[in-house]
């Protein structure tokens, strides 16, 4: 049988009024499912679900202690460095190659138990992780450049987010931007629903993102902070800030909750 443009456009269009109610769903048990954890376990620590003494958010002194802090980094891409760098002066790598962003900051590195709850909270919607990854990032949001005017989640593809019934930096975002008081971009999309990133050569990464982020119309902005759960080669952040800055912004600078070590 041969397949008419028309009944493909049918098509798509069903697959997505399916998917949206797919999505409306699963967004409705995650509202269900936060509202239950909290209820089951109102002062648990979230990293060794010990009771504790701070009950918003709940982190005990040992974990937050024992966290992987990052305590000196590159102020270009936010790698961990061995002792902290002279003002200006930036990582070999950032040397040899500069991202198109000027500042990134990532407190933690993405080691156990940043990289389980990160992982918990993406895949098995444990949103009470939200709130905690917040008040870790509450220093982090102290050193962010003062011009910093706007922030974008990093998109997800509509399909990805269909399926996930959220976006997780999305997510994060929200109690960033109350603490921060600044709009979001919201007129940049995935157009791409790439495969995740993980286990992909550095050639793969920048293949496989190649054309994933769009700019809808004119980004109100001139420096927009990028804000994702974690950062793994920053190839994801280079591609969107290069949209960003393509789109007529100044200046793009990235946080997220935790930064991959190199290989
Ligand atoms: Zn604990
Ligand atoms: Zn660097």
């Amino acid at each position: 049988m041969v397949r008419t443009a028309a009944g493909a456009d049918n098509l798509h269009v069903r697959w997505r009024v399916i998917t949206t109610a797919t999505a409306r769903i699963l967004a409705l048990l995650t509202l269900i499912g936060r509202k239950a954890g909290d209820a089951v376990l109102p002062n648990a620590c979230v990293f060794c679900n010990v009771r504790c003494r701070q009950e918003r958010p709940p982190i005990c002194d040992e974990c937050h202690h024992e966290l992987p802090w990052i305590r000196d980094a590159c102020r270009v891409c936010g790698i961990p460095v061995a002792a902290q760098l002279p003002r200006g002066v930036h990582c070999a790598a950032c040397q040899l190659d500069a991202p198109p962003f000027t500042f990134a900051i990532a407190p933690l590195v993405y080691a156990f138990p940043v990289d389980a709850a990160i992982k918990a909270m993406k895949f098995r919607r444990k949103l009470f992780y939200v709130p905690a990854f917040a008040h870790l990032l509450d220093e982090s949001l102290r050193r962010i450049p003062a011009d910093v005017d706007a922030l974008l989640p990093v998109p997800l593809h509509w399909r990805r987010h269909a399926m996930r019934g959220f976006n997780q930096a999305a997510e994060l975002c929200r109690p960033i931007r109350r603490m921060m008081q600044l709009p979001l971009v919201t007129n940049v999309v995935r157009t791409r629903a790439t495969p995740f990133q993980s286990g992909l050569t550095a050639t793969q990464r920048q293949r496989n993102l190649q054309a994933a982020f769009a700019v809808r119309g004119t980004v109100n902005a001139r420096h927009v902070l990028i804000v994702d759960d974690v950062i793994t080669t920053g190839e994801t952040c280079r591609c969107l800030a290069n949209v960003l800055l393509d789109g007529g912004v100044e200046k793009v600078s990235v946080l997220a909750v935790a930064r991959a070590l190199p290989d």
